[in-house]
């Protein structure tokens, strides 16, 4: 089965009470137990598992080509559930340019757990090898990352952490399932920030870990997930659910529409540089081209000018709305340093644009139009 299939079909329960094509939400919190005491199946207590967690989990087991899913509340709870499910005092390597939450939980929320961490530039495979410790558990992948759009090679950084007892995570957010599956690529476990093109209309926060064998750190998630709670809930589980039946057609529009604002960027002359796997002369555009069926919505440029003009640009435009996040129809950009922590590496003078579905001639007219502010 092909992904347009299997997005609108796997996880998709009968309703065998009414018939009905959509399957219902189950708000309950609590469910009968059963008659007989010895038979552990079946739902008692929401944080431990419903129906409609339970329809996702297994639809987005599908789209990675896992083995089993846990839903989260946020895609910073399914992170935090992974790095909480490593002994204290392990060694992680994660890129240099990881999103910048990431690196806050690790060197601020997590510190008490003591993990030492190497921010490490991943587009290079020997500072990758030479980064790994004896007690390295953890290498985290994020291609494209967030914001600079570098892109690692899966495959190769999986190899290196073969013959050790390493876990490779990659955070498949900016891809999604529909351009790229990392399960098959070598990688252990997948993380999403479901909020952004799973979700795809801004209205759902949530995250996910897909496992690709049932081990020891996928039942520690699974157990941090029913235990701490930070669950969706089920009316977020069904919604979401529900906007996953268009992602494969949403990620054409989104790759149609970036591909040729990418190109108009590029050639514009108040443009300095732009960030686009899709453009030849982006450093990482074979290993995306090998690893992605398509190079993906986001786009980031440096404006010729300085991090007012950025800002100024930003709030000029009548389509593109002046937001943070990602991956919704709606076309939204950012001067990016705003929503990043003080310490950022990212430039002053940086655009971070998610492309929406509109027409893109529209939202090349606008980007014009806004450009010209300054
Ligand atoms: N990972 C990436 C690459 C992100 O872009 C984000 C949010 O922007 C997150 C993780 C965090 O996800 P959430 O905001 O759903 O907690």
């Amino acid at each position: 089965m092909r992904i347009e299939t299997k997005s609108i079909h796997a996880g998709a329960k009968n309703d065998t009470d009414n018939r009905a094509v959509t399957a219902p939400i189950y708000p309950s919190t609590i469910y009968r137990h059963k008659d007989d005491s010895a038979d552990p199946a079946g739902h008692v207590y929401t944080r431990a598992s419903n129906p409609n967690r339970e329809s996702l989990e297994e639809l987005l087991t599908v789209l990675e080509q896992g083995k089993k899913a846990a839903a989260f509340a946020s895609g910073m709870a399914a992170s935090t559930a992974i790095f909480q499910a490593l002994e204290p005092g392990v060694h992680v390597i994660l890129p240099l340019d990881v999103y910048h939450g990431t690196r806050e939980l690790l060197t601020g929320l997590m510190k008490r757990w003591n993990l030492d961490t190497s921010f490490v530039d991943m587009t290079d495979l020997d500072k990758v090898g030479s980064a790994i410790q004896h007690n390295t558990r953890l290498i985290w992948i994020e291609t494209p990352s967030n914001p600079m759009l570098h892109i690692t090679d899966i495959k190769k950084v999986c190899e290196l952490a073969s013959s050790r007892d390493i876990t490779v995570c990659v955070d498949n957010t900016w891809s999604s399932p529909a351009l790229q599956n990392p399960l098959d690529l070598g990688a252990n476990l997948v993380m999403h920030s479901s909020t952004k093109y799973l979700s795809g209309h801004s209205d759902i926060l949530s995250g996910a870990v897909v496992t690709k064998e049932e081990n020891e750190i996928f039942e520690n998630i699974r157990s941090i997930q029913q235990i701490s709670g930070a669950v969706p809930s089920p009316q977020d589980c069904w919604l979401l659910q529900r906007s996953i039946k268009t992602l494969p057609y949403r990620m054409r529009g989104h790759c149609g529409n970036a591909g040729k604002i990418a190109v108009f960027l590029n050639d514009h002359p108040k443009v300095e540089r732009v960030f686009y796997p899709g453009l030849q002369s982006h450093p990482g555009h074979l290993i995306a081209q090998s690893q992605m069926s398509d190079y993906g919505g986001m786009i980031s440029f440096q404006i010729k000018g300085t991090g007012n003009d950025a800002m100024k640009i930003t709030s000029s435009a009548q389509i593109i709305t002046n937001a943070t996040s990602l991956g919704g129809v709606e076309s939204i950009w950012e001067q990016r340093v705003r929503s990043e922590a003080e310490n950022t590496q990212t430039p002053a003078n940086l655009i971070r644009l998610s492309v929406g579905l509109e027409h893109p001639d529209d939202l090349i007219e606008d980007i014009e139009v806004a450009l010209n502010q300054v």
